[in-house]
């Protein structure tokens, strides 16, 4: 396959956790209802969690379930989280736990690319992220990554994974290509909102016919896709 210009461009890759890595079988959701439980409130919740950071989602359920949804309240609801998270993590069984499809073959391709680094780009707190991933041995694939606890804006954190991914390259980032890989059309929205390039995969909740309305760089069923590591690696 003919190499593009693209290809020589040192390289980040951030993933997206939740619906893009893998799936927790609801998981996180449930953490985050009972962290807002044991604050005393009953959470109303009418909306889809995807695409959004951990900070944004308590935000929004605060802001319709009665309490102001001070920065310190948002910080309280994360105090339990993680404990509960845990806890959630480890009850789902290993049939409903798991990695999508090309995940680990699209990670060791851009972990054994020559100038390509391979990081996160999540709105998880850095420590749920975590334990999300332990679970499934990929926590200690990726260094460094941006996430929820950097920015509560999802374009922020991306930009905030992209500079740690060009210190890592030695290279200023304006000189670096940065992809995204995301199932949700507010990963194609910061992607783009940060001049990154974007890989919507639908192994999340959202069909292929919605993000493709986003207007995706590339859109693959999953990272198993014919040309999606090349997509991921510019030389498509
Ligand atoms: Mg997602």
């Amino acid at each position: 396959m003919p190499e593009t210009a693209n290809s020589k461009l040192p390289t980040i890759v951030l993933f997206d956790v939740d619906g893009t890595i893998l799936t927790t079988g609801g998981a996180g959701r449930r953490a985050i209802i009972r962290a807002i439980e044991a604050c005393g409130i009953t959470p109303k919740i009418d909306f889809s969690f995807a695409g959004m950071t951990d900070r944004g989602i308590i935000r929004k359920v605060l802001d319709a379930s009665g309490p102001a949804a001070t920065e310190t309240a948002i910080d309280r609801v994360l105090e339990p989280y993680l404990d509960l998270l845990r806890a959630e993590v480890d009850a789902v069984d290993d049939a409903t736990y798991r990695v999508h499809k090309g995940i680990v073959a699209a990670i060791d391709a851009a972990t054994n690319a020559p100038r390509v680094v391979c990081g996160l780009g999540t709105g998880n707190i850095e420590a749920g992220a975590r334990i999300k991933l332990e679970r499934v041995g990929l926590s200690e694939r990726f260094s460094f990554g941006g996430f929820g606890c950097d920015a509560e804006d999802r374009a922020a954190l991306l930009r905030a994974g992209a500079e740690r991914g060009a210190a890592r390259l030695e290279t200023p980032l304006h000189y670096c290509r940065v992809v995204v890989i995301g199932d949700s059309p507010r990963d194609i929205k910061a992607a783009h909102a940060i001049e990154a390039e974007c890989i919507a995969v639908s192994t999340g909740f959202i069909r292929s016919e919605e993000l493709a309305r986003h207007h995706p760089d590339h859109l693959v069923e999953d990272m198993a896709a014919a040309g999606a590591i090349e997509a991921m690696l510019g030389r498509s």
